[in-house]
């Protein structure tokens, strides 16, 4: 359906082209009523929450995961969130989506404290529409309370091109998050308006170099030194640094060498339902069990 490709192009942006690449549509999808449909799954719990861990490039274990919403259609199958996260966005769904995807983290953390699991920090991205809800740091502290997990557990990810306008009311709001406790991480960094001001400007904990300066870091010298340059200028700001879509043994090496913090990516595990994540964390896998499969 020519419209709804379009339309897709359009709303979606640059950055999130390449989820629309014809081989990850569901073409089907397009003959559906999405925003029915999503809005059906959010009410019939089809959506469901994957882990991908964080690896520590010192100690070599896993230090916490990434939230990444997967919608498990029953006709359809899994469906990836670049399908669905923009039109959730666009149709206010996300709203709902980021309270489902929350909430289930947290009954996630309570579940892994029950069993005796090592503590881990769980990051949570929120989308555009998510970071200007006026009560967004009170539906947060809400979901804190109830559960009582500890707002330290969590960390939330935003992107630059969400804090580079409105910076009075971005600060506000960052303030608040921290007030909770959680940490910042500025994702997809070097995708956007890259401008090393907003780490100077907002307390931003956590850096996250994005996959397309990792992906050639071992031969093309260009991409070397600038993620170099950004784990060395981040250090400096008291900026912790992690560096995402890690496929090679070649890429790990390099950044182990620049002291990137830690790694996220295939090469230690794609994104997992919650039980295969917890008997990771369980059998304490580490970067070390690579060398032996
Ligand atoms: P992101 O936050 O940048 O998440 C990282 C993406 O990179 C994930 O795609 C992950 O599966 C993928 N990835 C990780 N390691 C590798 C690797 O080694 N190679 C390659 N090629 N890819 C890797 P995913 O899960 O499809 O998510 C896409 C985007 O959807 C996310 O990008 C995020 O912006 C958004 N998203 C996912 N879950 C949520 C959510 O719960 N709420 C909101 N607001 N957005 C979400
Ligand atoms: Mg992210
Ligand atoms: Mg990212
Ligand atoms: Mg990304």
């Amino acid at each position: 359906n020519a419209d709804v490709a379009m339309y897709r192009v359009k709303e979606h942006g640059r950055n999130n082209y390449r989820f629309y690449a014809p081989e990850m549509t569901h073409m089907a999808i397009d003959r559906l009523d999405m925003e029915g449909n999503l809005r059906r799954a959010l009410e019939r719990g089809e959506l469901q929450v994957y882990y991908q861990p964080l690896v520590d490039l010192g100690s070599g274990g896993i230090v916490g995961a990434e939230a990444l919403v997967r919608w498990q259609h029953p006709r359809i199958g899994m469906i990836q969130p670049g399908e669905f996260i923009p039109l959730a966005e666009d149709t206010g769904l996300i709203i709902p989506l980021g309270q489902l995807v929350l909430r289930q983290v947290c009954a996630d953390i309570l579940d892994w404290q029950a069993a005796g699991l090592p503590p881990v920090k769980i990051s949570i991205n929120l989308s555009a529409r998510q970071f200007r809800q006026d009560d967004l740091s009170a539906t947060i502290r809400n979901v804190l309370d109830e559960t009582g997990v500890e707002g330290g557990r969590l960390a939330f990810e935003l992107t630059e091109s969400m804090v580079m306008h409105d910076v009075e009311n971005t600060l506000v709001t960052l303030r608040e998050l921290k007030k909770l406790g959680a940490t910042i991480s500025l994702d997809d960094f070097g995708t956007g308006y890259s401008s090393l001001s907003y780490l100077k400007r907002f307390p931003i904990d956590t850096l996250k170099i994005d996959r397309s300066f990792v992906r050639d870091i071992h031969e093309d010298k260009d991409d070397a030194a600038i993620a170099h340059a950004v784990i060395a200028m981040a250090h400096k700001l008291g900026i912790k640094v992690i560096a995402e879509g890690v496929e090679t043994r070649d890429q790990l090496r390099l950044l182990s060498e620049f002291s990137c913090d830690e790694i996220q990516g295939y090469l230690f595990s794609r994104p997992v339902p919650v039980g295969e994540f917890s008997l990771m964390l369980s059998k304490q896998r580490s970067l070390g069990d690579l060398d032996k499969t």
